[in-house]
């Protein structure tokens, strides 16, 4: 049976980081996956906190950005005018690009993940298994939200019944740093730049709404866009790619010898861009705990009750906001829907919904 400290499970953005990380604490480790899905590029809103922390730790840049220096957000088209305590003089997030972190993550030259069709675990007291990979570990990292079961996590998943459609598009207007993010009719649209003339959409809605909007012309689209967005001159420049929308919360204190991270331990709704920024604090968190503390072996009960118990916060936080924002926008709950029936002036002198999405935008 092959010896190792962590057994990394997953292939994906998040659990290619904590690999760099691992072979930079010189921890041993081994990283099996799933069969590989098909690759699309993505962008993504990530912290510029983040991109310190990388540099920092690893001494090269996360990966080639646009950054977005503010934010306007829009209810029925009316601008809701966020506070000065809410505005910032730094970029507030990095728009970045999947195949450009994966180019720095290749300058590492670590070995890619072994596929397997499934696993099966053991656990003692001293130590975890794969029973038939023949690997023993003293934990397993478990970034593959899909391997959850196989591990025998109880994950709660709520499926919205809602999708996200991402596009990419073209604008003839500079796009000026400035991202936008509109709360219209059961819908919300971000429009999010990733360079002057260039911007990608994440739209999420009700599966018949977004069912229909697939259905349209590349025309129609662009003009439903354009109709909340007000943008002129736009063009659609790729095909529209729709996601399922899933939230989950697993139960962790029962977990022997096992941490999850990314995907795994948190799925929450892409309304503000948060998703794979939880992923990146996972690391963050592992790696602080691991400078902080002198364990030996990471897989002992009280070293995982520590990580779990650090992560927690921001874990609830992001789920609370983002449940509570869609709730209130797409799934017409009876306690929120009066307040959305208000003009958006009223809104804006109410600081709790202003604080809300200024919390989970910003
Ligand atoms: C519509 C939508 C928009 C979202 N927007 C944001 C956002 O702006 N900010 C944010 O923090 N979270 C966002 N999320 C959440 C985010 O997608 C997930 O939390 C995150 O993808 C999970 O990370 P992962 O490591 O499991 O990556 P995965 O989802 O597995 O992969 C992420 C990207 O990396 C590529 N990729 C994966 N593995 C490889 C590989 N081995 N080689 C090359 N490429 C690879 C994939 O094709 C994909 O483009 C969004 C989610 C949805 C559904």
């Amino acid at each position: 049976m092959e010896k190792t400290k962590i057994i990394l499970l997953g292939d994906n953005i998040v659990s290619n980081i904590l690999k760099i990380l691992l072979h930079k604490q010189k921890i041993d480790y081994v990283n099996l996956c799933l069969p590989k899905k098909n690759l699309e590029t993505r962008f993504y809103a990530v912290k510029p906190t983040f991109y310190q922390w990388f540099e920092d730790n690893f001494k090269l840049p996360f990966s080639k950005f646009y950054p977005i220096k503010n934010i306007d957000i829009y209810f029925k088209q009316e601008k809701i005018t966020l506070a000065n305590e809410h505005s910032r003089p730094f970029s507030l997030f990095n728009m970045t690009k999947s195949d450009d972190i994966f180019q720095t993550i290749k300058h590492f030259n670590l070995d890619t993940a072994i596929e397997v069709n499934d696993i099966k675990v053991k656990t003692d007291i001293n130590y975890i298994s794969l029973i038939d990979q023949s690997i023993q570990g003293d934990l397993i990292i478990n970034t593959d939200h899909r391997l959850n079961e196989s591990l025998g996590v109880t994950e709660k998943v709520d499926n919205t019944q809602e999708f996200a459609i991402v596009a990419f598009f073209s604008s003839k207007t500079s796009l000026e740093n400035k991202a936008h993010q509109y709360f219209y009719h059961n819908q919300i649209l971000a429009i999010l730049p990733f360079d002057d003339n260039k911007f990608s959409i994440v739209l999420s809605a009700k599966n018949d709404v977004i069912e229909n909007l697939l259905s349209q012309s590349d025309q129609n689209f662009e003009k439903n866009i354009q109709k909340i967005c007000g943008l002129s001159s736009i063009s659609l420049l790729t095909e529209r790619q729709s996601y399922p929308i899933f939230q989950s919360k697993v139960k962790k204190n029962n977990l022997s010898r096992i941490i999850l991270m990314g995907d795994a331990s948190h799925r929450v709704h892409p309304l503000a861009g948060q998703g794979l920024n939880l992923g990146f604090g996972d690391i963050a968190d592992f790696n602080s705990l691991i400078n902080q503390s002198s364990y030996h072996d990471y897989g002992k009960a009280n070293f995982i009750k520590k990580y779990n118990i650090k992560r927690a916060a921001d874990e609830m936080f992001i789920h609370y906001l983002t449940s509570t924002i869609d709730a209130m926008m797409i799934k017409q709950g009876d306690f929120f829907q009066p307040l959305m029936k208000l003009p958006a002036k009223v809104i804006n002198n109410s600081n709790l919904i202003k604080k809300l999405l200024a919390e989970v935008m910003i």
